[in-house]
C-alpha cells in the first residue's frame, strides 16, 4: 500500500476563498524520492503546507491518506507524530536556546506524546552524534543558538539535522536548494542522501533542476496552476534543463 496517497485534492486560501489547488493527484511508496517542480506560483508550497495542515488553507475536496490514515481528520501536530516532517522556507530563530537543547526538547516532547521512552542528556548526545555522522556535520554546530546568525546553507543543514534527529517516514523539503551555492547544495544533498532508507520517503519541492543532479528522484512531477500536469523519470528533468517549463506546459 502507498505511504501517501493524494486524490483530486482541492484547496482554497482560507481568507479569500481563492482556489489554489485544483485537483492534485500523487502516490508515494516507501523508499521513494519524489520531486515536485514547477514555475513560481504554480502551487508547490501550498501543496506542501496543505499536506501538513497549515491553517491558511482549507481543503475543499479530495483526500489525503498517509499510512492508511485520513490525514484530513488530523491536527498538524498529529500529522507530525504520525511521521510527516516538513522543512520551512524561512525557519525561525530562537535566541538563547542552543541547537542541542532545542533538539533534545523537541525529541523528548515527541517521545512523550508517542508514549515512547525519553532520552536523558547523555543518551541523547550519543543519538545526536550518530546522526551528525549520517548527515556529515561537525559537533560545533550543536552549541550555537537555533538559527541565530546562520548562513543560508547552515539553516538548510540544520533543518536536515532536525529531520535526522527527529526521524520521519515522509520528509517534505520545500526549496531546500534555494539560495545555496554549489558547495552548500552538494553538502545538503549528501545529508539528504544519507538519510534515505528503503522505509523512508522524501518529497522534494524545487524550482530548479540542479538539485536533481545530486538527489536522484524516483519520479518527477510538474505542477502548473494547482495541478500535476506531468509525471516522469529523470528524462523530464533533462528536458526541463534544456528547454525550460515551456516545453512541458499544457
Ligand atoms: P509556489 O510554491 O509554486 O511558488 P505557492 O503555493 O507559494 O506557489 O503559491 C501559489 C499561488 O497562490 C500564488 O499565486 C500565491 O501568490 C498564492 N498564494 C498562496 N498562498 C497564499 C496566501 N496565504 N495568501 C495569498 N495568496 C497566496
Ligand atoms: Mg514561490
Ligand atoms: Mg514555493
Amino acid at each position: 500500500i502507498p505511504l501517501l496517497e493524494v486524490r483530486d485534492l482541492r484547496a482554497v486560501i482560507a481568507e479569500s476563498r481563492q482556489e489554489i489547488l485544483k485537483g492534485v493527484n500523487l502516490v508515494v511508496y516507501e523508499g521513494e524520492v519524489h520531486a515536485v517542480m514547477g514555475k513560481n506560483g504554480s502551487g508547490k508550497s501550498t501543496f506542501s503546507k496543505v499536506l501538513v495542515g497549515h491553517p491558511d488553507y482549507e481543503v475543499t475536496g479530495g483526500s489525503i491518506v498517509f499510512k492508511g490514515q485520513n490525514l484530513l481528520d488530523m491536527e498538524p501536530e498529529d500529522r507530525s507524530l504520525a511521521g510527516l516532517f516538513m522543512s520551512f522556507q524561512s525557519p525561525v530563530e530562537i535566541p538563547g536556546v542552543s541547537n542541542m537543547d532545542f533538539l533534545n526538547m523537541a525529541f523528548n516532547a515527541r517521545k512523550r506524546k508517542l508514549g515512547q521512552p525519553e532520552l536523558d542528556p547523555i543518551q541523547f548526545y550519543s543519538h545526536l552524534v550518530s546522526k551528525l555522522e549520517v548527515v556529515n556535520m561537525k559537533t560545533d554546530f550543536l552549541n550555537r543558538n537555533v538559527n541565530e546568525g546562520f548562513s543560508g546553507g547552515e539553516r538548510k543543514r540544520n533543518e536536515i539535522l532536525q529531520l535526522a534527529v527527529l526521524g520521519a517516514e515522509l520528509a517534505i523539503l520545500d526549496e531546500i536548494d534555494s539560495g545555496l551555492d554549489v558547495d552548500a547544495l552538494q553538502d545538503v544533498a549528501k545529508a539528504v542522501n544519507g538519510l534515505l532508507t528503503p522505509k523512508n520517503s522524501v518529497l522534494m519541492i524545487t524550482h530548479y533542476q540542479r538539485l536533481l543532479d545530486y538527489i536522484k528522484p524516483t519520479l518527477i512531477h510538474i505542477m502548473e496552476n494547482g495541478r500535476i500536469i506531468k509525471t516522469g523519470d529523470n528524462s523530464l528533468a533533462k528536458l526541463l534543463e534544456k528547454e525550460g517549463y515551456k516545453a512541458i506546459s499544457g
